[in-house]
């Protein structure tokens, strides 16, 4: 069987540095908040080209924190998309606020900008856009919409850590950029983690405080915060990853351009990378095609796993019946969850585990 991902062999390949940074920090004996978080925080800010990063729990939590380090909460709109992972739209419901569904853009699968200008009402607080599979959405225009508007913008680069937008790196765009470490993302660690960037001191301090507690001096609390920390174990492996992150993201990169010569053959549909001088690094390497299911079967009949990216769009969602959509009022998000998914692509995928996913996926004849 070839995997969709293979993150054992990620770790596999690293073992040994892992084993040793986790050695030092049982050493050192010091497992929350160290020198390991101190110092992932330093090197992940540089490599962003960012002033402050602020490590957390999980991605989850770095969102549900950006938007309360913003106020944001009961009564505010947030302006989202439809297609991405539950947890983008769970985070602005976790705060009290409405999560506003926007269609998406029919190629890149990213927020549609004017789809997100006709949504705007006076209680719209932040656009939240995310970087889908691991392109920039176009900064640009959302830039300008929350200039405009006065809004927040939160980016959601938890699909897209290392990939760029016109040379600036995903996430240091907005006023927040947050991030997910679980361990399929393209820099993960063997558990949960997550990080938030700004370009905002105030607002960095803030979020630190909010991630202990509320507390900046021991056993003193100046709000009601959370305890979502990232382990010293999993900063001593992150930093051990953000060594190999441009590697792995360039192998996804000729990976990804290898695929590409299936466009338009037994079906399919390759994605679109829409701005050239931006760096994609396809977190998930999605393909369209009119019989998704019929051609994912054929796959798995042949050994080789696929995956539906995303089989509900967050708007149909049973949990936000009571928001009102029906089927029909995101039809691009509709369309697309319909017909997208994911082919194997991981950084430790072999030349020959992709020929073979290529001449399987030419010898397809359709459905009989
Ligand atoms: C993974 C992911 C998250 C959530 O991150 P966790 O670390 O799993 O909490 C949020 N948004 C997107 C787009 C993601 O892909």
């Amino acid at each position: 069987m070839i995997s969709l991902i293979q993150i054992d062999r990620q770790f596999q390949s690293m073992k040994s540095e892992i084993l040793s940074a986790v050695g030092d920090v049982l050493d050192r004996g010091q497992f929350i908040l160290g020198e390991e978080v101190r110092r992932f925080e330093e090197e992940a800010a540089a490599y962003l080209q960012v002033p402050y990063a602020v490590s957390v729990g999980n991605g989850t939590d770095a969102l549900v924190m950006a938007l309360t380090a913003l106020n944001i909460g009961e009564g505010d709109e947030v302006i989202t998309t439809p297609f991405t992972f539950f947890a983008t739209a769970e985070a602005i419901s976790r705060v009290g606020a409405t999560p506003v569904f926007a269609d998406i853009d029919p190629e890149t699968y990213n927020l549609d900008p004017a789809s997100v200008e006709a949504r705007i009402t006076p209680q719209t607080k932040a656009i939240l856009p995310v970087h889908i599979f691991g392109q920039s959405c176009g900064m640009q225009a959302f830039s300008v919409l929350a200039e405009q508007y006065g809004l927040e913008l939160i980016e959601d680069a938890c699909q897209a850590f290392g990939a760029e937008d016109n040379g600036v790196k995903l996430g240091t765009i907005g006023r927040i950029g947050c991030y997910s470490f679980f361990p399929t993302k393209n820099l993960s660690t063997i558990g949960d983690g997550g990080m938030l960037v700004t370009r905002d001191g105030e607002l960095a301090g803030r979020l630190r405080k909010l991630r202990h507690h509320g507390s900046v001096k021991k056993y003193y609390h100046e709000e009601i915060g959370f305890n979502s920390r990232l382990d010293e174990i999993h900063a001593a492996v992150l930093r051990r990853g953000l060594k190999h992150i441009d590697g792995w993201n360039g192998v996804r990169r000729a990976l990804a351009q290898v695929y590409d010569s299936l466009n338009g053959k037994s079906g399919l549909s390759t994605p679109v990378n829409r701005y050239q001088g931006n760096s994609h690094v396809y977190h998930l390497y999605c393909v369209e095609h009119e019989q998704r299911d019929d051609f994912m079967a054929y796959l798995q009949a042949n050994n080789i796993a696929s995956g539906s990216y995303y089989p509900l769009p967050l708007h149909l969602q049973q949990v936000y019946r009571q928001l009102g959509y029906k089927p029909g009022d995101l039809p691009v998000a509709e369309s697309k969850s319909e017909r997208l998914f994911a082919l194997p692509l991981h950084p430790f995928l072999s030349a020959v585990e992709q020929q073979e996913v290529l001449e399987v996926a030419l010898n397809y004849s359709g459905k009989e």
